[in-house]
């Protein structure tokens, strides 16, 4: 590709998927971005699927990198460190950092996905469909077809990325065709979002901390919002006795929160019904390998390594995806049949790694945290 430069698809319009287009634009490729939902600048946030993110310094590298993270730290809110809250006596601060000063950012995730598709959108060369679902992808040739409002619709494209989350299609498709193989590894976990609200106008809670609630078997964390709400993460298994399914009842969900959570009832007015129409989602580590296949269609971020939550580093790992992808083209003098495994060879050991740190960091969260070392002043640098 030399001169004028193909086309390039990336499907999914998500975090990495924007943040890619704003990367390859910048290289001088036109870029179609590809999405199942409709504009979410013009649309509701799905109950229970606001979910605010911890931003730290990896994600922030890659935003540095564009010029965003000005733009992305003025809605952020800074946390300095843990905030345990044990069932009974006070909440306990542990600071991320000696000095006190190093924090993670706590943001919207549908704010910053906004943010990215407007720096996509406003560079030339960068165009978005939206309603446009991948169904099928011939890997030999770039052929995709799309199920939108109005039908089916087919594309090409030189370079297909799939930036399509952790259930990608593009991923499917290449398992379909027999050119990768995959682990889908489901936690026996759920998480259920429920809201503190201002209270008199102010935080509830101090918003300088990511708060955790350690239970042993299940485990409740909350980050500031802007609007000075908390959105917190109730972790607990789906199912069995002590699980999601076992309050059935508000005298249930009342009682269960007034004996685990006791600092929690007051503080959330509405704790019933976002307990009970809030949805469940599940939690799991998504492995496959290769990333890439005929060096024209390749994965990143959730698509090719999706982790639990619980180091708070998948959205950071998708954009340090998208600042390696950058660097490898721009080594490879653009050829993508070298950047595409290049890439991969780089990145792959790394979201092992994170993969294996996040499932082992749910057992201190839920636990250790709350143990006499910890307590005791030990610092710790994330979630
Ligand atoms: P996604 O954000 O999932 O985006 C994929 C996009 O592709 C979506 O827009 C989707 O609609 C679109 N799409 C899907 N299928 C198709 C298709 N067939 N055709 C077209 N478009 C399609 N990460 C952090 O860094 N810090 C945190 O604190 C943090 N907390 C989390 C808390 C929870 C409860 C969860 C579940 C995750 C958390 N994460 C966190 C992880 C983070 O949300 C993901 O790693 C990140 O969103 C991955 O970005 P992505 O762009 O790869 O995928």
């Amino acid at each position: 590709m030399t001169g004028e430069r193909d086309e390039i698809a990336v499907v999914g319009a998500g975090l990495a998927g924007c943040l890619l287009a704003c990367f390859l634009a910048r290289r001088g490729y036109p870029v179609a971005l590809y999405e199942r939902r409709p504009d979410p600048r013009t649309g509701t946030v799905e109950r229970g699927r606001s979910i605010n993110l911890a931003l730290s310094e990896r994600g922030l590298d890659a935003l540095r990198r564009i010029g965003l993270d000005g733009q992305v730290l003025a809605d952020a809110l800074p946390m300095r460190g843990r905030m345990i809250h044990p069932v009974a006596g006070e909440p306990q601060f542990q600071s991320y950092s000696a000095s006190g000063d190093r924090a993670i950012n706590s943001i919207s995730r549908g704010a910053l996905n906004n943010a990215l598709l407007d720096a996509a959108t406003a560079l030339p060369g960068v165009r978005v469909a939206f309603d446009h679902r991948l169904v099928g992808l011939d890997p030999a040739t770039g052929e995709m077809t799309f199920e939108t409002p109005r039908g089916k619709v087919a594309a090409t494209a030189s370079v297909v990325l799939g930036a399509d989350g952790a259930g990608s299609a593009v991923r499917g498709q290449l398992l379909a065709y027999g050119l990768l193989t995959e682990s889908l590894d489901f936690l026996d976990y759920g998480y259920k979002e429920l809201t503190i609200p201002p209270l008199g106008g102010d935080f509830a809670l101090d918003p300088d901390a990511l708060h955790i609630w350690p239970r042993g078997t299940s485990m409740m964390i909350a980050l500031p919002n802007p609007d000075r709400s908390f959105t917190c993460t109730l972790f607990w298994p789906t199912h069995g006795t002590a699980s999601f399914a076992s309050l059935g009842s508000p005298a249930a969900i009342e009682r269960h929160f007034a004996e685990h959570y006791p600092d929690l009832p007051p503080l959330a007015p509405n704790l019933v019904d976002d307990y009970q129409h809030n949805p469940v989602g599940v939690l799991g580590t998504v492995r496959c390998t290769p990333w890439q296949a005929n060096g024209r269609v390749g994965l990143l971020g959730d698509a090719a390594h999706a982790i639990v939550p619980f180091y708070g580093q998948g959205a950071n790992c998708a954009f340090e995806d998208v600042v390696e992808l950058d660097r490898c083209l721009a080594e490879c003098a653009d050829d993508w049949s070298a950047a595409l495994p290049l890439f991969q060879e780089r990145r792959q050991a790394n979201a092992e790694a994170i993969a294996r740190m996040a499932l082992a960091n749910f057992v201190e969260m839920r636990d250790k945290v709350a143990s006499p070392l910890f307590q005791a002043g030990r610092k710790v640098e994330h979630a």
